[in-house]
């Protein structure tokens, strides 16, 4: 792939190698910005499933017994390689899923900060020993790899979500298989051409495109250690589901619901800069998307009119044009869907104060997918659009009491992924980091994306399985603990002298006796 657009047949990468046929069926993909196809993407079999899991596997023996600095070497040769290609990276990411180019840049840069984290991994995977745990006996805690990973991404962060899995995992010694969405499959066939340049050997990441069919042949393989997936809520159950059966172990980052709360303090500027990137950055499409604004009377009104006033100067437009603020949602599909929740928001009573449908966008666009900003007020949360994640960039603002009542409505939502409050009140503040139910709080910041050296990941239904991604968690997941307890003596069976036999009345104290489940 190059930065030019050009038809791409998307291919899988197994055993280092691009796979052109594997008999599989293709379906068109489209670029949301026109509507006009752009590829085709292969929903690959059971059988090329398979395949990728025997060269991971096949992989993992000769991967995990290269010493670690060697394997972060690699890593330290992604993290160049991807800064050398970020422009085209970033141009495969906006094309696809139709992301704005500068937020695409963003993502890259994001990614390499993650590998850095990852080049860590000499001291981040480190055990503990204890010596003189019993007498001449050490304990020594192990961290060890566990063998060929699964990784299922959603279409709205191609890039991240492989700098989620893929550098901790193969940094710790796993292999990989990778899933991208066949809705954005474009940014790994840009990366498998990368992990060729940097000669990471054959097997240790493969690529297979196509839908749920592909992870169906990993839950009950027994080459397979785990499988980790970041999606919609529904489908992350369902993989939960699998891997629980399968006593598998999952780390399954799910749907959100985010709350920005605003208190009388709330520096109005500021709410508003971060309420536009929140709400309409990546067309509402991010898991850390203000969906809800939750304002106290004092504020509200003014803070409406804020809001209409910045929302309609939005534009909407190609992802490609840096003069527009906000692309299309990813389908057609999707357009659809958040058009029903706007009607389905008026039929239940709230206020459309901005209507999104239908936006003006430039002639060459006029087949893509777009919606523009849409604001209802007077959402009271029994609605369905104060329920349910719509992933579009329509707003329900609801005018609340006072916090205690915002962190009501926080905690009685079934996603738990961030929250967000605007205040200068330190009460406030620290009372909402506090209370807050959710896995990610932001104080003044419209997105709460926490950065790679501490964990990413929500609670309730926006996390499944036990680790966050990120952070310690993160690299946990793909670890697994072997305990040692080691007895030694010199060749003349004497043991170390730790003090032990003391002496009492000049004697040396008979020994009890004792039989331990460990040698004493
Ligand atoms: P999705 O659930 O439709 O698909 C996600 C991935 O799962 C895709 O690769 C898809 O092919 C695959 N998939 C679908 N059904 C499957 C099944 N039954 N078994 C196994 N795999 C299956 O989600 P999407 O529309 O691609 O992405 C948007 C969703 O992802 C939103 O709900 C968003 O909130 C969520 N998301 C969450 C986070 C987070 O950090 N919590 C981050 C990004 C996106």
């Amino acid at each position: 792939m190059t930065n030019q657009l050009e038809f791409v047949r998307v291919k899988n990468f197994i055993d280092g190698e691009w796979v052109a046929k594997f008999g599989a069926e293709y379906v068109p993909l489209f670029n949301p910005s026109t509507g006009e196809q752009i590829g085709e993407v292969p929903l690959s079999s059971k059988e090329t499933s398979q395949a990728a899991v025997n060269s991971a596997h096949k992989a993992y023996d000769s991967w995990r017994r290269l010493p670690t600095s060697k394997r972060v070497n690699y890593l330290f040769r992604l993290r160049s390689a991807m800064e050398e290609h970020a422009e085209e990276l970033a141009f495969s990411i906006a094309i696809d899923q139709a992301k704005h180019i500068s937020e695409a840049r963003g993502e890259v840069s994001r990614v390499l900060e993650i590998i850095e984290t990852a080049c860590g991994i000499p001291t981040l995977i480190q055990g503990e020993t204890l010596e003189g745990v019993g007498s001449n006996i050490t304990a020594r805690v192990i961290r060890q790899p566990l063998g060929v990973f699964g990784g299922i991404a959603p279409f709205n962060f191609p890039a991240l979500v492989f700098g989620w899995f893929v550098p901790f995992a193969i940094g710790a010694g796993n292999t990989f298989l990778f899933k991208p969405s066949p809705e954005s499959p474009f940014f790994m066939q840009k990366m498998g051409d990368i992990l060729n340049e940097i000669g990471l050997p054959r097997g240790v990441v493969n690529i297979v495109n196509g839908d749920h069919a592909v992870p169906e042949g990993w839950y009950d393989h027994p080459k397979i250690a785990g499988v980790c997936l970041v999606g919609s809520t529904p489908t992350a159950k369902k993989v939960a589901e699998r891997c629980g059966k399968a006593g598998k172990r999952s780390m399954l980052l799910g749907g959100a619901k985010n709350y920005l709360v605003a208190m009388e303090d709330a520096q109005m500027d500021v709410f508003i800069e971060n309420y536009l990137n929140s709400c309409y950055g990546s067309a509402g499409q991010r898991c850390l998307a203000g969906s809800i604004v939750a304002a106290v009377p004092a504020i509200h009104d003014r803070l409406v009119e804020r809001i209409v006033e910045a929302s309609k100067k939005v534009t909407v437009g190609d992802a490609m044009d840096p003069g527009v603020y906000m692309g299309p949602v990813i389908s057609a599909q999707a357009k659809k869907r958040v058009e029903h929740y706007i009607e389905i928001g008026i039929n239940e009573g709230a206020n459309l104060v901005l209507d999104g449908r239908n936006p003006r966008v430039p002639e060459k666009n006029k087949n893509g997918y777009f919606v523009g900003p849409t604001v209802f007020t007077d959402v009271t949360p029994d609605m369905t659009i104060a329920k349910e994640e719509i992933f579009g960039p329509v707003v329900s603002v609801m005018k609340i009491r006072d916090i205690d009542v915002a962190l009501e409505l926080i905690r009685n939502q079934e996603h738990g992924n961030g929250a967000c409050l605007f205040t200068q009140n330190l009460y406030y503040t620290e009372k909402f980091i506090s209370e807050a139910n959710v896995g990610m709080v932001g104080i003044n910041v419209g997105i709460c994306a926490p950065h790679p050296y501490v964990p990413f990941g929500g609670i309730k239904d926006s996390l499944l399985g036990t680790n966050k991604v990120q952070g310690k968690g993160g690299i946990d997941f793909f670890t697994q603990d072997k305990i040692a307890t080691i007895r030694f003596s010199s060749p003349s069976g004497a043991f170390l002298d730790r003090g032990e036999g003391q002496k009492e009345g000049g004697k040396v104290a008979e020994p009890q006796a004792v039989r331990s489940c460990v040698g004493r």
